[in-house]
């Protein structure tokens, strides 16, 4: 038994390693006639050879590309310094850039999602309660108005023509010592636009210019004014004492011209019936002058304060629809 154990141990130390470690890993070689195995050795020499030339091939290919890397970061350090000495203490504009550059977007359309929705919410209030209720909402938190009017100069942008200058133009066509009053203001570009003499009504005055007032009740005298416009402002659930303070503080024939929305007088999609607002108006004590609704997102109307009004029947108000702007 001793000396079975000893003869294989023999054996085993007798044979190269490579013949070892192949019959560990390809057995089945062990089955293969002699000269099969002979040059399945060369072949797997050759392919040890080969490969070991590609890893040597492929070291020295990776430090090649090494040099080249550091050869880039040398030079980028050399621009560097050089910009850095000829502008001094200036940051790396590119690294600044870089850094800033994709969170300042993000956090600007973050901004521009948040102020769209206050805009958005505070649209909704003027146009769901009265101007007293406005009043108050605006006197808790005079900031919103502020956030209103971004958002509210946002949507106009996309309008391919503002009312305020349609206006604007009526005004300059008319002699400029008409005296205006701009219900519903918002940043008195009216007035600034024109050389009349304009009182600017708002909810909230940011310019001493503007008179803050709910626009049902304004300080104006009785019969001043010779011209009276609402410009997308008829925003109130009680927009018909709107009108009705217009009327007061207007002269004999004095104008009343007014800018709305097109869609809150669109019958067919539950907007109010543009006649039966004009009729409304009349009763109140105007004439109907003209019509414009050749404008995609407005409509114009113009009317003339009567002389006296003879009508005393009650007056019958269409609703007129929010105009509530959709997410984007
Ligand atoms: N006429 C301006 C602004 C239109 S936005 C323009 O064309 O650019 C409508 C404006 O009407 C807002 O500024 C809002 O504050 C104002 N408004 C709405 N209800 C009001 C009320 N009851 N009294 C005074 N202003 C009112």
């Amino acid at each position: 038994m001793f000396f079975f154990l000893t003869l294989l141990s023999l054996y085993r130390i007798g044979r190269t390693a490579p013949e070892r470690r192949r019959e560990h890993v390809t057995p089945t070689c062990r089955r293969l006639p002699p000269d099969l195995v002979a040059n399945t050795s060369k072949v797997e020499r050759t392919m040890n050879q080969e490969a070991s030339l590609n890893s040597r091939k492929r070291k020295r290919r990776n430090n090649r590309r090494k040099t080249e890397i550091t050869s880039t970061k040398l030079s980028n350090t050399t621009v560097t310094h050089s910009a850095n000495l000829s502008v001094k203490q200036l940051p790396s504009t590119s690294t600044v850039f870089k850094s800033s550059s994709k969170p300042s977007s993000f956090l600007e359309k973050m901004k521009a999602k948040l102020s769209g929705g206050h805009f958005r919410m505070i649209n909704e209030k003027l146009y769901t309660c009265s101007g007293g209720e406005a009043l108050n909402y605006f006197k808790e938190d005079p900031s919103l108005f502020n956030m209103y009017h971004t958002g509210y100069q946002e949507q106009m942008s996309r309008w391919p023509e503002q009312p305020v200058n349609i206006i604007m133009k009526w005004l300059k066509d008319h002699s400029s010592s008409l005296v205006v009053a701009d219900f519903g203001c918002g940043d008195a570009r009216l007035a600034k636009g024109v050389k009349n003499k304009v009182f600017s009504i708002d909810l909230v005055s940011n310019d001493p210019s503007v008179i803050a007032c709910d626009m049902s009740n304004t300080p104006l005298d009785s019969s001043s004014i010779d011209v009276s416009v609402f410009c997308l402002s008829l925003m109130g659930t009680n927009f018909p004492s709107f009108l009705q303070e217009a009327h007061r503080v207007l002269k004999q024939n004095g104008w009343l011209l007014i800018a709305e929305v097109k869609s809150r007088f669109d019958p067919n999609n539950g907007g109010a019936d543009p006649d039966s607002f004009s009729e409304a108006v009349c009763d109140l004590g105007f004439t109907s002058v003209s019509k414009d609704f050749s404008n995609k997102m407005f409509i114009l109307l113009y009317f003339k304060k009567k002389p006296k009004n003879n009508s005393s029947r009650e007056i019958t108000w269409p609703e007129l629809k929010p105009c509530l702007y959709k997410r984007r």
